[in-house]
């Protein structure tokens, strides 16, 4: 007797095509294998991410280390399912394989999730984000698919150099002020020697 399967592809309000819960989903439950070819990191940089003509950025690879990645495109329905910043799936290795589990109980209808946690190379900037920005609308989405750890740490490095320059800057104007200051002062104390020879 073959299972009915979990999951039904719609349209999805996140994102283009997502992937819903065709029945009630119990917690820990392997609701999708994530299916495809398994090639090359350098095979998967040729097939890279594809643009849609809203300038967002779409991944159906999925990394399993450093050598190996899984090409949804050639694979099933998993590669239909969005990134969630407070998603109710996640993704589990075992081996070469790859299943979408379920965090939590999932009602019939609810849109499937799980954190990409992308990792970009370079420089995490505002348009990187923006090229691969989050539509989950959860109240903690962080708007960006990429890895939460790299964002925090580009946005650290960021707020530091902000910082340096804000210090050098107030140093700056501190010097302007000292020096204005002294020039008043020297105003000051010819006027004083005028109004003595009064
Ligand atoms: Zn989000």
């Amino acid at each position: 007797m073959k299972t009915q399967p979990y999951h039904i592809v719609r349209n999805s309000k996140i994102h283009g095509k997502g992937v819903f819960a065709k029945r009630p989903i119990r917690k820990g439950v392997k609701v999708i294998e994530y299916t495809g070819d398994i090639i090359s990191v350098k095979e998967a940089d040729k097939i890279g991410v594809q643009q849609d003509d809203q300038g967002h950025s779409h991944t159906m690879l999925f990394t399993v280390d450093d050598k190996r990645v899984i090409n949804g495109n050639t694979g099933g329905d998993a590669k239909f399912i969005n990134h969630g910043c407070d998603p109710n799936c996640e993704a589990v290795q075992y081996g070469d394989k790859v299943f979408i589990e379920s965090l939590r109980a999932i009602p019939q209808g609810q849109e499937l999730t799980y954190d990409y946690h992308l990792v970009v190379d370079g420089k995490i900037t505002e348009d990187v984000k923006k090229e691969y920005a989050c539509f989950c609308g959860s109240p903690v989405c962080r708007g960006t698919q990429i890895d939460a750890k790299i964002v925090a740490k580009s946005e650290k490095k960021q707020a530091k150099k902000k910082a340096k320059k804000a210090k050098a800057e107030s140093k700056k104007l501190r010097e302007k002020a000292k020096q204005a200051a002294q020039k008043a002062k020297k105003k000051l104390k010819k006027k004083g020697k005028k109004d003595k020879k009064k």
